[in-house]
């Protein structure tokens, strides 16, 4: 007999009660410690007080009008993006997926405006994730996600990733966008070096073809700077933003430069949620917190912590780990044994791990996570990889 929760997910056998900073609490009474974060939404932990505050003051206030009115809080958010970033407006979706759908709607109606309906090509990359949506998975084009679900959306064509010849064997003038996560989560932690998304500018520039930056995992702090393609020194025309930015509330935002998002004016696209105040206060806050230079620098020096520690786990367990990759507190291990393995063995450990493509364990804890909590996590790390190590042998 089907489950009253339609059977999608295949779920470990935990459920919580309560959270706080990195630690999550069971339905036992025993404490996990969290580097899921929530799959890198809760980008501040658990019940982060000014989190908590922001959210309680404007519930008493007010949740929802819809976008029929201004919405002086989602204005405000709005302005704080625009200050921070490349962009020149923002539009509030409810989730990643929802900013893809807009993304690509943006570049089509962007080149139809400009008397080029047919240029509807967008390039997109293999391992990529794009949400879930029938936009979505026709973007990112992997066999898991498109099978049964045909037909496809078309005008996506899929490239390996990081391969710049095959992206400029690729790109033309008949080319709407190109589509990246600077760096890949669920396709395993997989960076493209700055020198790449530099190229990739320089070929956009080259053909007039938008580029469009999904940093709707690697963004809002994750990897060190506010957005990752800071560290490379270029901007992209849209970008997709949401996991961490609300914190736990579900919040997205697709941010463009003023040409890019010339094509969409009233009428165009809309959202019943989208922007609502009770989301934007909450924003608001992660947002004013998570720019902060101070909070950064922060973020770079726990993960140099990490990641040092992480190397020491895989000298000293070669059977089990390959090698860390990432950046910022975006971690990965490449794994030798069977990723899903080491999450378990993590469970076992009170320790949320979370698996990703390419035998990849993710490492996605809350960017103010204590030092105390990294240095119990390499702990419960190394123990879980002996476990790993008994099972085999
Ligand atoms: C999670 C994710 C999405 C989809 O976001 P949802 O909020 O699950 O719809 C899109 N792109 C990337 C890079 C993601 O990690």
């Amino acid at each position: 007999m089907i489950t009253a929760v339609l059977p999608t997910y295949n779920r470990a056998p935990l459920a919580f009660t309560k959270g706080e900073g990195s630690w999550l609490t069971a339905e036992d009474g025993s404490r996990y410690l969290d580097l899921g974060a929530g799959i890198a939404v809760n980008a501040l932990g658990h019940a982060h007080p000014a989190l908590v505050q922001a959210i309680s003051d404007q519930a008493a206030k007010l949740w929802h009008v819809s976008n029929l009115y201004r919405i002086p809080e989602q204005e405000a958010l709005a302005e704080l993006l625009v200050d921070k970033t490349f962009a020149d407006t923002v539009f509030f979706t409810n989730s990643g997926t929802e900013a893809a759908e807009l993304a690509i709607k943006m570049a089509r109606k962007y080149w139809y405006d400009k008397g080029q309906p047919e240029r509807i090509e967008i390039l997109t990359f293999e391992g990529a994730f794009h949400g879930r949506s029938t936009g979505a998975i026709a973007a990112a084009g992997s066999e898991k996600m498109v099978k049964g679900f045909g037909p496809l959306m078309p005008g996506f064509r899929q490239l390996p990733f990081g391969d710049h010849d095959a992206l400029r064997a690729a790109i033309s003038d008949k080319t709407a966008a190109v589509m990246i996560e600077p760096i890949q989560g669920e396709g395993g932690i997989r960076t493209l070096p700055d020198a790449c998304l530099k190229g990739l500018r320089d070929l956009c520039d080259a053909h007039g073809a938008l580029l469009i930056f999904d940093e709707v995992q690697c963004g809002m702090g994750r990897t060190g700077k506010l957005f990752a393609h800071e560290w490379a020194g270029v901007t992209p025309d849209i970008m997709m933003v949401a996991k961490g930015i609300g914190g736990g509330f579900p919040l997205g935002a697709v941010l463009a430069t003023e040409d890019a998002a010339s094509g969409m004016v009233v009428g165009t696209h809309g959202s019943t949620y989208g922007g609502n105040p009770l989301g934007c206060a909450v924003g608001a806050a992660v947002t004013r917190i998570v720019s902060d230079d101070a909070f950064l620098a922060e973020v770079n020096r726990k993960a140099g912590l990490f990641r040092q520690g992480l190397e020491g786990l895989v000298a000293a367990h070669p059977a089990v780990f390959e090698g860390v990759r990432g950046q910022g507190l975006m971690l990965g291990l490449k794994c030798k044994a069977p990723n899903l393995d080491v999450v378990k063995a993590g469970y076992a450990e009170h320790l949320l791990t979370v698996a990703a493509a390419d035998n990849c364990l993710r490492l996605l804890p809350a960017l103010n996570i204590p030092d105390a909590d990294i240095s119990e996590a390499l702990k419960r790390l190394d123990a879980a990889a002996s476990r790993v190590e008994q099972d085999a042998a």
